[in-house]
C-alpha cells in the first residue's frame, strides 16, 4: 500500500478506536466554501486587513473603517454554505464520537452544518453578530449597517452606552475566558486531537494540540501545508481536507489529487 493510502488508512483508525475526539479547526476547513483563509497570498485579507483592538478602541475614525471593512467581507461569510469537510466533521460529531469542536473560525459555518452549538467551542468570536463589550449585550448587524449608512453614527450599546463590535476577537483582544476553559477541558480529556485546516502559528490557540500531545492523547495533523508542529504529530496528512475527510467518513470516495 503506498504511504499515502497507509497514512489515510490511519486517520480512519484513529477516528473508528478513540472514544473522545477534539476537531480543532481553522480557516482551511472553510476555503471550500468560498471564504479565503489568512495565510495565503493575495486573498482579501491582505486588501481588508482586520484592525487591531488596540486601534479600534483609540478613535472613532478607526471604527468607522473598521465597520467599512467588515461590511465589504460580510456577505461572503454570510451566504457561504458548509462544505463537505464540514459535512465530515458533523457526522463524526453525530456518531456520537466529537466531545467537542474547537475552532479558530468565526464564520459560523460548523453551526451552519447542523452540529449543536454546545459543542462547538468558538476561540475567536463569531463574525454574524455583534456585542457590546462591556455588558456583551447582543446586536444584529444588519440594523447596525443601516443606522450607519444613513445617520453615519458609530453603534452603542442601548442598555449600557458601551462600544458595540462584531462578536469577534481582533488581534490584540483578551480571548473569552469561557472558551478558553472549555478547549482547556476538552483538550485534556480526549484520546485523539485532530487539527483541520490551520497553520498552528496563532498562539494561545496553537497551543492547544500541544497540551493534548503532551497530556498522552494521539495527535493528527490535516493540513495542506507543514506547520510547526508537524514533528510532534503521530499522523500528519498534507492535502485536502474536502476530499480527505468525505473518505474517512464515507462521505465520499477520495478522489487522488497529485
Ligand atoms: P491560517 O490561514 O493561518 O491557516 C490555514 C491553513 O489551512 C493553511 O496552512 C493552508 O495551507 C491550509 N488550507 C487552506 N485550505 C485548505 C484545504 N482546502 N485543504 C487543506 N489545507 C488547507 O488559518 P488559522 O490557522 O485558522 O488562523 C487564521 C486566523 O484568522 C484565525 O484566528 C481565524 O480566526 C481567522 N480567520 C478565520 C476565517 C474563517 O472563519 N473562515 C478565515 C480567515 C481567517
Ligand atoms: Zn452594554
Amino acid at each position: 500500500m503506498p504511504a499515502a493510502d497507509e497514512r489515510l488508512q490511519q486517520l480512519r483508525d484513529l477516528l473508528d478506536t478513540s472514544p473522545r475526539i477534539v476537531v480543532f479547526t481553522g480557516a482551511g476547513i472553510s476555503t471550500e466554501s468560498g471564504i479565503p483563509d489568512f495565510r495565503s497570498p493575495g486573498g482579501i485579507w491582505t486588501k481588508m486587513q482586520p484592525i487591531d483592538f488596540k486601534d479600534f478602541l483609540a478613535s472613532e475614525d478607526m471604527r468607522r473603517e473598521y465597520w467599512r471593512r467588515k461590511f465589504v467581507v460580510d456577505p461572503m461569510i454570510r451566504e457561504a454554505e458548509p462544505n463537505i469537510g464540514h459535512a465530515a466533521v458533523a457526522e463524526l460529531v453525530e456518531r456520537g464520537r466529537v466531545s467537542s469542536i474547537i475552532t479558530q473560525n468565526i464564520d459560523g459555518l460548523h453551526q451552519k452544518s447542523g452540529v449543536p452549538a454546545d459543542s462547538i467551542i468558538e476561540l475567536h468570536g463569531n463574525s454574524t453578530y455583534a456585542a457590546c463589550l462591556d455588558c456583551r449585550t447582543r446586536y444584529e448587524l444588519a440594523p447596525i449597517r443601516e443606522r450607519i449608512e444613513t445617520t453615519g453614527e458609530m453603534p452603542v450599546c442601548g442598555e449600557c452606552g458601551g462600544i458595540v463590535k462584531s462578536a469577534t476577537i481582533s488581534f490584540g483582544q483578551p480571548m473569552p475566558e469561557q472558551a478558553l476553559l472549555k478547549a482547556q477541558t476538552a483538550t485534556l480529556n480526549c484520546d485523539l486531537f485532530l487539527v483541520v485546516g490551520s497553520s498552528l502559528v496563532v498562539y494561545p490557540a496553537a497551543a492547544f494540540p500541544e497540551k493534548a500531545r503532551w497530556n498522552g492523547a494521539s495527535l493528527a495533523i490535516l493540513n495542506r501545508e507543514a506547520t510547526p508542529l508537524d514533528p510532534l504529530a503521530d499522523l500528519v496528512l498534507h492535502r485536502e481536507i474536502g476530499p480527505t475527510l468525505a473518505s474517512v467518513t464515507g462521505l465520499g470516495e477520495l478522489r487522488v489529487v497529485h
